[in-house]
């Protein structure tokens, strides 16, 4: 009987299996955006041991756990071990067939550890001590395993207090792998909590060493930072935003609204939608006049169980697909920057699954012929990096756009062993293309094209369009 992560797993015809193996999978890896801890690569870390490697804040392998009835002190529990996290895991692994942390958990086996065996309890104590014994090894360290997957650039993501020393001291020491910053300026948006503003226009102050007290002095301090994250590398930003704002507002109107909230009174919707809509326009510019690539990461609706926020906080699994109307906002505001002729090469994550043709036209309203693929559809996030969901955006990418610009995959990880779903994104690429070839869609002679696109898909593109 074959394997269950064989040589050709999700490749069903000879064409999609060429494309794969001769052309796709030689290519290193570019991971334009993940939530690697940069200290772990700048320290090297090592894990003590696969529960550790896998449970410590997975929180796809969380949700899975508690809906499966497993007890929370088994995921997010302080009292409870590696190992017994682990077993409970093992547990539910057979329950979460055709859910995509399946695959994932046996692609991760195979790929870093050369384990073939299905996990279930009956296998849980062998691949346990068979994992853990190859942990201990050097090449099993944070950067060992992203040698291992052939990666090349790394993006973290960084807020613009941050001081980026691990960053610094990875490039300083000539570390072969480009470990860059991404500029993440959520919190100096985030006026819905006078406090919390507040308190973060004082972490901002100490930062760039500008005293902020009116909105133009914060533009001021922000933009001091955006230049030290250009210093270091930086060539992305990344927003998380529920939707995008596009108020009309003048300059006068936003200085008021920064000192009512910078005072600490709360803000009525109005003005904390103005204040948006002001303070994005103003971080698109700085990215256009420094020729980064600005990401929004839009739509997921967060914290919804206040009950589990309450005692574990943010980013605990507790996030799902919202339903926000944004075709009208976002088009204002792209077209307010293409108006201004200071539109920054720009991807779109879509987070619900029903916008992806919007955004798929969306972006075709704003290619200007200045690079391939400027405006990018990203690809298919969180929730949505999947079969169904890669196979989704890369189908609405295709009919309403070029799939042969597109940037590809990311992990948007947390984790050093998430690389292998580049490899399941491409084996998902190269399938839909062989298809289309044994289906008579693609001419059969333009195989070699065709190879050549899945190259610049998993590769050059990302390559060409961010210019690291
Ligand atoms: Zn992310």
């Amino acid at each position: 009987m074959n394997e269950f992560i064989n040589d050709d797993f999700l490749l069903q015809g000879e064409r999609a299996r060429k494309l794969y193996h001769e052309h796709s999978a030689n290519m290193p890896i570019i991971d334009y955006h993940c939530h690697l801890n940069p200290v772990h690569i700048a320290t090297d870390r090592r894990f003590d041991n696969l529960g550790q490697l896998w449970l410590e804040g997975d929180h796809y392998k969380w949700r899975a756990m508690r809906a499966n009835g497993i007890n929370e002190k088994y995921c997010t529990g302080k009292k409870t071990t590696d190992r017994e996290k682990f077993e409970k895991w093992a547990e539910t692994v057979p329950y979460t067939m055709r859910n995509p942390v399946y695959a994932w958990t046996h692609l991760e086996l195979k790929r870093v550890f050369g384990i073939s065996k299905i996990l279930n309890p009956s296998t849980a104590a062998e691949i346990y001590e068979e994992a853990t014994a190859l942990l201990q090894r050097p090449e099993y360290s944070a950067r060992g395993l992203m040698k291992k997957f052939k990666v090349e650039v790394v993006c973290t993501t960084d807020d613009p207090v941050d001081s980026l020393e691990h960053h610094l001291a990875l490039r300083d020491e000539g570390f072969e792998i480009k470990v860059l910053p991404a500029w993440r300026p959520d919190k100096a948006m985030a006026v819905e909590d006078p406090e919390k503003f507040r308190n973060y226009i004082l972490e901002l102050s100490a930062a760039s060493d500008i005293a902020i007290s009116s909105f133009e002095t914060l533009l001021e301090a922000l933009r001091k930072r955006h230049q030290f994250f250009a210093d270091a590398g930086c060539r992305l930003s990344d927003h998380g935003i529920e939707h995008f704002h596009a108020d009309d507002y003048t300059k006068k109107e936003i200085g008021e609204i920064f000192k009512r909230v910078n005072s600490g009174r709360n803000l009525t919707w109005d003005e904390i939608s103005k204040f948006k809509s002001a303070m994005l326009y103003e971080l698109a510019l700085m990215d256009f006049e420094k020729g980064w690539t600005q990401q929004f990461h839009y739509g997921a609706i967060r914290n919804n169980n206040s009950r589990l926020f309450r005692k574990l906080g943010p980013d605990t699994g507790f996030d799902s697909i919202g339903d926000f109307p944004v075709a009208k906002t976002l088009s204002r505001f792209l077209d307010s920057l293409d108006n201004d002729g200071k539109l920054a090469k720009t991807i779109l994550y879509n987070l619900n699954p029903s916008d992806n043709e919007m955004i798929a036209t969306m972006a075709g309203n704003f290619q200007d012929g200045t690079a391939p693929g400027k405006v990018q559809f990203g690809s298919g996030w969180w929730f949505l990096d999947q079969e169904t969901g890669i196979t989704n955006q890369l189908n609405s990418l295709s009919l309403l756009g070029l799939l042969s610009r597109f940037v590809g995959m990311l992990t948007d990880s947390r984790s050093f062993v998430s690389y292998p779903r580049h490899e399941y994104f491409r084996r998902i690429l190269c399938n839909m293309l062989g298809d289309d070839v044994e289906k008579g869609k693609i001419p059969a002679s333009e195989i070699d094209f065709l190879g050549r696109m899945t190259e610049d898909i998993s590769y050059n593109n990302a390559k060409n369009f961010f210019g690291f």
